[in-house]
Order: C-alpha cells, then structure tokens, then sequence
C-alpha cells in the first residue's frame, strides 16, 4: 500500500512538474513566479486534487485567474483527475520572495543595485508600511494642493470637473480616471485635491496616493523582503487608489505586470482609481498592449497647456495669497511672457515679490525684467518660418506648398505676403533670409509684403484681426 502511494506521489510529483513548466511557459515568469510558484502539490482524495495556497487571498486570486488552467492540464496530465481544489494551508507552503521573476529585467535589476533607493531596500530603513499610509494620506499631502486653489480655465476645465466628480460622487462613475498632461500643469495638484476631498468627507475610507516610482520601490522592496503577499493584498485593500505619473512604469514590465493585477482587483471590487501620465495611454510606449488598453478605458481627461487668461487668473489668486501687491501690467507681462507651465510662473511669480521684500523696493515691469532676465529669455518663444507657414495656410486654406510656389493668384498670394510679414516680425530672420525660405524669393519681394501687409491692417479692419489672430496663436 504504502509502496504503491509512494508510486504515485513520484508520478504526481512528475506531472506536477510538466504542468508547472506549462503554467510558466503559458502566464510569463513574472505572473508565474508572483502566483503559481508558491503553490505546492496536495493530496488526491478519489479523482479530486488538492493544491495548496499560503493565503485566503491568493486561493481566490489563484481559483479566479487560474482556476480553468489548472485543472484542464491537471486532466490533461492524469485522466483519474477530473477536479482540482484550492484550499489554504499556511504552514505547508513555502512563501518565496521571487526575485528569480526579475532575471533578465534590466531595469528593476539596476535599479536595485545602483538607485539609491537600494540603500533603503538593503538596510531596511524607512519601513513604513502602505497600511501606515492609507490611514495617513493625509500626512503625504501638500495642503496646498485642493480644489479651492485650483483656477478654472478653458485649457483644464474637464480635468478639473472629472476630479470633482471622482472626488464627490460615492459611486465609481468611471474607472479609471486618467488625467495626462505635460509637467507643471496641475496634475498632481488634481490628484491631491481629489484624495483630500475625499478623506475629508469620510475619514474611513482608505485613500492611498502614490507616484508610480514609489510604487515600483515598494514592490521590489516587497520581493526583497519576501512580503509580497502583503504588499499585493494591502494595495488590494483600498476605497481609492492614485498613482501618479504612470510613465514612469513604461518599460519596466516586472511592476506593469504587478500593477495590472492590482487595477484589475480594484476594477473587479469596483474601487476607484486615478492615474495621472504626461501623455495619453495610447502614447505612452513602454506600456504592456493590455495595460495601455484598461488605462483608456475609463475617462480620460487631458489637460492642455495654459492659455493667456488661465495664467492671468491664476497670477492673480496667488498674488492675493501672496498679499503682495503686483501692478495689473507686472501681471500681464508674466502671464505673456511664461508660456511653459504653471509651475514656472508660480516661480517667477515667488521670486519677484521675495526680491521686492527683500531690497525693499517696489514691484515694477523694469525690477521684473531685471530680475527674471534667465527665465524670459528660457521662455522667448522661437517661432520658426516653417510654423508660421503652415499656421498661415490652415487659416487661409491654402496648400502649405504654395507658401514656396511661384502662383500669384491673390487667394495665395495675399497669405503668403502674410507669412512672410509675420516672419519679419516674429523671427529674427533677415528679409533675404525669410525670402529663401519663401521658395528662393528676393528680399525686395520680402519688404513690399511686409509694406503691403502694415497698409491693410490700417485700411481693413477684419483683415487687421486676421493677422492679430495669427500672431496671437503662433506667440502662445
Ligand atoms: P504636474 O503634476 O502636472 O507636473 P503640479 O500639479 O505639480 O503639476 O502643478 C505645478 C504647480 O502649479 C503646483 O504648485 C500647482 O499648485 C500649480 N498649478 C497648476 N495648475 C494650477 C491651476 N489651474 N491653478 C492653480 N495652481 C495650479
Ligand atoms: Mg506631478
């Protein structure tokens, strides 16, 4: 008897061996080494199988995900097994860090030994745990960063009013929220506002706020300590998840791979989540095919960058919470002058008025450009010949090739005298230079456009307006 199970256990044993190779080979390592590593082979009661699972969370997680899988090579292995059951047995299975999932994944391997995070990782420091955050998010925080200090404007009105939405309504209404943006536009602003909110109304529920790097570190940190259980089931156990800066993942498939299981655990539990990338989600390269899909799937929300009311508003409020005193063209000129984002003009804005309390002197435009010189000069905007050719002709409707041609019907060739006056005056090309790139015309050709233009801006209003259009739009 005994003889004939030891039999079995050996021939189990082998065929538990070909189906894990399967698994490995049909999941990926990395899903495998995170999911059906751990498991370990049980008894078989009549044609029932038993596998073991360390936790109650990962039986689900195995029996959801998994189930189907294993039980159809189980039958394909050994005809007698027609049912296979995942039961928990903490003491039998043996929990392993898999670290073996990062071989051959450059990036958390470097990362690993050469960021600085692998002090923190190797000495075990900073062990705070996400439990202590969520209950605590507060604390991580900026207190700036809510929704009344955030200024509406044409270029993020939909952003803010998908934040808003998330933030207040108690239902999921989209899942997830996906704000993108380029740098210094207000998206961790948005994000935060939306965790404050949120816990303000209802201190029970568990925000956690993370920027997608320190998600990566949490999760390797995991692996290192050999806590991945608890990682995975602490994110898993949240009300609202945030992860900003998404981008940072791209690439690195190891924690794509550990975040697309989180977000699909959150989806399935119906728990919001708000993810913030400098760029769409079909942008985003680097990104795992399924992730970049699941991460457009909710509302995606972009914030453009700010227009000259938008910086005007917002000069203004901060200027107010300031209790600085900035004359009205101060204002003006900051908000025309820094165009790149509004962190910058947050900035100069802070650097103008230190300075004036500082020496003591009041702000003026001249102290202004006096002490702002660098950061003007970073945001002049270098509006080439090309960009105003093809601004030029979209507005006209004209072929951008009849920007070089030879034509002289008027419909091209009063755009074209357009182009090329508004090339003199926002460029620092010289009138021989702008007539080469106008199809190798003569710089004569150049001044009698830029005359003709000046004469019917003064003579005819609405062309007037057409020009300033043009010039407004190609100096923002
Ligand atoms: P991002 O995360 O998009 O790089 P942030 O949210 O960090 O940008 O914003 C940069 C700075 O600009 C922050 O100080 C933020 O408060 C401020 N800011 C951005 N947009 C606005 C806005 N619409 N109103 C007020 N402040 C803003
Ligand atoms: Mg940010």
């Amino acid at each position: 008897m005994t003889e004939q199970w030891e039999h079995t256990d050996a021939k189990l044993a082998e065929q538990w061996t070909r189906i894990r190779a399967l698994l490995r080979a049909e999941v990926g390592d990395a899903a495998f080494n995170s999911w059906l590593k751990p498991l370990t082979l049980g008894e078989i009661l009549g044609t029932r199988l038993r596998i073991a699972v360390p936790t109650r969370f990962m039986r689900d997680w195995i029996e959801q995900n998994y189930g189907t899988k294993l039980t159809e090579f189980w039958k394909e292995e050994n005809p007698n097994i027609s049912q296979v059951e995942v039961i928990v047995e903490p003491q039998r299975t043996n929990v392993q860090a898999p670290l073996e999932g990062l071989r051959g994944q450059g990036d958390l391997r470097t990362t690993l030994v050469s960021s600085r995070t692998s002090n923190e990782i190797e000495g075990g420091v900073n062990e705070e745990s996400i439990k202590d955050e969520t209950e605590n998010v507060q604390a991580l925080l900026d207190k700036r960063f809510i929704f009344k200090n955030f200024i509406v404007g044409r270029t993020n009105e939909l952003a803010h009013a998908a934040a808003r939405r998330a933030a207040e309504s108690d239902q999921v209404q989209f899942n997830p929220l996906f704000l993108f943006g380029s740098v210094g536009l207000g998206k961790t602003h948005l994000m935060h506002a939306i965790a404050w909110h949120i816990t303000e109304r209802d201190p029970k529920r568990r925000v956690l706020y993370m920027s997608a790097e320190k998600f990566m570190y949490q999760f390797i940190r995991a692996l290192r300590f050999r806590t991945t259980m608890d990682f995975k089931e602490q994110f898993r156990s949240v009300d609202v998840l945030m992860i900003d800066d998404i981008q940072f993942i791209c690439g690195k498939e190891s924690t794509q791979e550990e975040f697309f299981h989180t977000f699909n655990a959150l989806v399935d539990q119906n728990r919001q989540i708000v993810v913030s990338a400098d760029k769409s989600p079909s942008d985003l390269d680097g990104m795992e095919e399924r992730l970049r899909s699941r991460l457009g799937c909710g509302l995606v929300a972009d914030i453009h960058p700010t227009d000259y009311e938008l910086r005007l508003s917002i000069l203004q409020d901060k200027a107010d919470h300031l209790g600085a005193e900035l004359p009205d063209k101060v204002l003006e000129f900051l908000a025309h002058k820094i165009t790149s984002n509004v962190r910058e003009l947050e900035g100069a804005l802070n650097r103008i008025v230190a300075q004036s309390t500082l020496v003591g002197r009041p702000i003026s435009l001249e102290t202004t450009q006096e002490v702002l010189r660098d950061l003007l000069r970073a945001n002049d905007r270098r509006v080439t010949i090309e960009e105003i050719q093809k601004k030029v002709a979209e507005h006209f409707n004209i072929r951008l090739v009849d920007m070089h041609s030879a034509r002289r019907a008027r419909a091209v060739a009063r755009p074209r005298q357009v182009a090329m006056y508004l090339s003199k005056q926002l460029t620092a090309r010289s009138l021989p230079e702008i007539g080469r790139k106008f199809g190798g015309r003569d710089h004569t050709t150049v001044m009698h456009a830029v005359k003709k233009v000046e004469e019917l801006r003064s003579t005819d209003n609405s062309f007037h307006e057409d020009v300033e259009l043009l010039k407004r739009m190609l100096e923002i």
